[in-house]
């Protein structure tokens, strides 16, 4: 059922700027902005970059490949992964991605730490939360995540720097900005444990729809897709 995106064209060049700049101005200089381009072609990126965005995000190992390559000449850019990585894919995702927003289990932390150890890489890390119940989403529950942490603890290749959360769809601002609030308070918690190799310096939370709340919540990292690129 999917159909094919359109390229990106002068007029979409003009569109994006615009919307750019409604959006730069809604963020302080201190949160990172970064673009999610999943489904989007590699035509879209290169707009993006030449408006100064740096920091892409994927879901989609293969997809993202076929983009890095096609854009190979854009050496400064940081490429984050944010979909649920199988365990076959998790090698591939260590190879080709700086941030990884989305640990979603104790299992898959230890088989990254492990991979990133024999591949000599120090990827950022994101572990991804699920404060509320959403059958659409992965993510460690609290109980399960503050059970984890000393194993969490323990490795040294990947570098945890925070928590990612996504929030169901449909929630009120006021739900959101609750669940947004949680998940500061829940990294304040893990970085009051004593934690001695992980981080907790930074939060990803906050898209399209709720980003404003997410900063007022303490995010450091928004993802925007829809809001920059139009509906996918
Ligand atoms: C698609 C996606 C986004 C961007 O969502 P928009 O509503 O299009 O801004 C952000 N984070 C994750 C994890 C996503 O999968």
């Amino acid at each position: 059922m999917s159909s094919a995106k359109p390229a990106a064209t002068p007029d979409s060049a003009a569109r994006l700027s615009e919307k750019l700049a409604a959006i730069r101005d809604r963020i302080p200089s201190t949160v990172r902005l970064i673009a999610v381009t999943k489904t989007f072609p590699a035509s879209i990126i290169r707009l993006a970059y030449a408006e100064g965005i740096r920091d892409f995000a994927e879901n989609k190992v293969q997809e993202a490949l076929e983009k890095q390559e096609t854009l190979g000449d854009l050496t400064d850019v940081t490429w984050h992964f944010i979909g649920h990585i199988q365990s076959n894919k998790s090698r591939k995702v260590l190879e080709h991605f700086d941030w990884i927003h989305s640990i979603d289990s104790l299992k898959l932390a230890n088989r990254l730490d492990r991979q990133a150890a024999e591949l000599n890489r120090r990827p950022n890390c994101y572990l991804q939360v699920k404060l509320m119940p959403d059958p659409n989403k992965d993510g460690f529950e609290r109980d399960q995540l503050m059970a984890s942490l000393a194993q969490l603890d323990q490795l040294s290749h990947i570098q945890i720097r925070g928590l990612m959360v996504i929030l169901p769809y449909g929630l009120s601002k006021q739900q959101a900005k609750s669940g947004f609030d949680q998940a500061r308070q829940l990294a304040t918690e893990i970085a009051n444990t004593g934690i001695l190799n992980m981080q907790m310096d930074q939060l990803s939370m906050g898209m399209s729809g709720d980003f404003e709340s997410a900063i007022a919540a303490g995010a450091t990292m928004i993802r925007i897709g829809s809001g920059l690129f139009g509906q996918r």
